[in-house]
């Protein structure tokens, strides 16, 4: 099954796709942990994207394709994935339906987890206030600002184009945790494996 999960930061999307990963047996692909890997470790990618990301700012859509199509060619992607951080834009979405046809592989579900504006920034205040100086370079209040504009102007426009798919599906992401996982696991239920 392909699942993706989409919400502006902070929702808790990385979170759910963990527990999915471990109740599903679904790998989950982050395209925002593979971009601060490559950043960590300093590659031509890396090299691309750090300061891009430091502000805030969504990565060239060309670059994000090649590398999560490049992932989702591995062996560990032959039964699904879950999507945490793809696709991003209109002409991602639009990418991933063509990568998705090569394969023969259809989506199984797109679930947005609904958060209002100031539970994710007391959240990222929390994250950052936990993290004891090792935060992510980009999980400051004002680049979260900055990144919940990013996701109203060139991700939000994404829910529209599933909805006519009539695959979009929500949850309450101002739930508990296990509410939230509950609310999900529900969804994937109905799925066709
Ligand atoms: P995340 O961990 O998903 O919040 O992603 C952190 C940062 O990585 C984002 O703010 C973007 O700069 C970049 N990024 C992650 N996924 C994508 C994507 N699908 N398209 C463009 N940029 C992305």
């Amino acid at each position: 099954m392909i699942l993706i999960l989409l919400g502006p930061p902070g929702a808790g999307k990385g979170t759910q796709a963990k527990r999915l990963q471990d109740s599903r047996g679904l790998v989950q692909l982050s395209t925002g942990d593979m971009l601060r890997k490559a950043v960590r470790e300093g590659d031509a990618i890396g090299k691309r994207c750090e300061e891009i990301m430091n502000r805030g700012d969504l990565v060239p859509d060309d670059l994000m394709i090649d590398v999560i199509s490049a992932r989702m060619a591995q062996s560990d992607c032959a039964n699904g994935c879950i999507l945490d951080g793809f696709p991003r834009t209109v002409p991602q979405a639009e990418a991933l339906d063509r990568v998705l046809a090569e394969k023969g592989m259809a989506l199984g579900a797109v679930i947005e987890l609904k958060v209002d504006d100031a539970a994710l920034l007391a959240r990222i205040e929390s994250r950052i206030a936990e993290s004891g100086g090792t935060q992510r370079a980009d999980d400051t209040p004002e680049t979260l600002k900055k990144r919940l504009d990013v996701y109203r102007r060139q991700t939000a426009p994404i829910l529209p184009y599933y909805e006519a798919k009539g695959i979009l599906r929500q949850v309450d992401g101002m739930a508990p945790i296990d509410e939230v996982t509950r609310q999900i696991e529900a969804i994937l239920d109905t799925v066709p494996a």
